[in-house]
């Protein structure tokens, strides 16, 4: 399986548009690693998780095809992953008129986006199908993919993980959620699989003070770099990863990060890897 986060930011992206402190400051003026732009990610060349606006962007920045995706497993309705107005380029006078419709699965919150989006979701070749079960693998085109719960507000977005299997190889897409859940720490106990890699939710990643039970008991719905290295803890207790397993850091928000460099360095004493966008792994 070959993973390649396309962005690894928060909603307003590193630097932040229209921000100018430090930390933005400080990585505009950086460039490469320092830039980063909203959640996407790309499985081989058929399997996205998510669609951002950015994802015209990170097509040319990457060198992608996308005619080449057949599905689009969504984290959530939030913008900043998913942005179902993109869908229109889809449509027949923007592209050779293909048969095979994308495949966009979703929890309920994510599927009403696309309706009160998408006046004809046949025009943008778009097919939604539910998600109303955590927990119950479905097969897409030879990956077993299971959606986990995830601690970010599944009320109002549906958020879930995503646990995604081929060839023998399992990948834990981590995003965006709090510490796990303890439903989802039951099933990856029971999962029988061996993780080869991890993509975690690092949103606050120099608060130290946010661990895995929040800040004074109230959930964040985010993690920090510390929170992330206690989720890696867990994981290798339980089993399901070890030593070998790549445990990558994404969605960082600038009010609580630092230069790639310099989050990288904190990162090395937990063996933890931050992420950037374009970074490939390959399990
Ligand atoms: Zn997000
Ligand atoms: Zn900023
Ligand atoms: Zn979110």
């Amino acid at each position: 399986m070959r993973i390649q986060l396309l962005g690894t930011a928060a909603s307003e992206g590193i630097p932040g548009v229209f921000c100018n402190c430090e930390v933005c400051k400080a990585c505009r003026a950086l460039g490469g690693k320092n830039f980063r732009s909203r959640q996407q990610t790309i499985i081989d060349e058929g399997l996205l998780i998510d669609f951002p606006a950015d994802t015209v962007m990170h097509s040319y920045v990457h060198g992608l095809n996308l005619s080449k995706v057949h599905t689009c497993l969504v984290t959530h309705s939030h913008g900043d992953h998913f942005c179902p107005t993109e869908f229109f380029i889809r449509g027949a006078s923007f592209m050779d008129l293909i048969e095979e419709r994308m495949t966009i699965y979703g929890t309920e919150a994510v599927l009403s986006k696309i309706e009160k989006t998408i006046e004809n979701p046949e025009k943008s070749r778009i097919a939604g199908i539910l998600i109303d079960t955590l927990f119950e693998s479905f097969e897409v085109r030879g990956y077993k993919v299971t959606p986990l719960a995830a601690d970010h507000d599944y009320a109002t977005c549906g958020s879930v993980l995503y646990l995604i299997e081929k060839d023998g190889k399992a990948y834990l897409h981590g995003t965006d959620t709090a510490y796990f859940p303890e439903e989802t720490w039951s099933f990856l106990e029971k999962a029988g699989v061996h993780l080869d890699a991890v993509v975690l939710d690092a949103t606050f990643f120099t608060w130290d003070h946010l661990t895995k039970t929040g800040v004074d008991g109230l959930s964040y719905g985010h993690m920090s770099m510390f929170c992330c290295a206690q989720v890696k803890e867990r994981l290798e207790e339980i089993g399901i990863a070890d030593r070998n397993t790549k445990v990558v850091l994404t969605h960082m928000a600038h009010c609580a990060a630092a230069t790639h460099d310099e989050m990288q360095k904190k990162a090395d004493a937990y063996g933890l890897i931050v992420g950037y966008d374009g970074m490939v792994i390959d399990i």
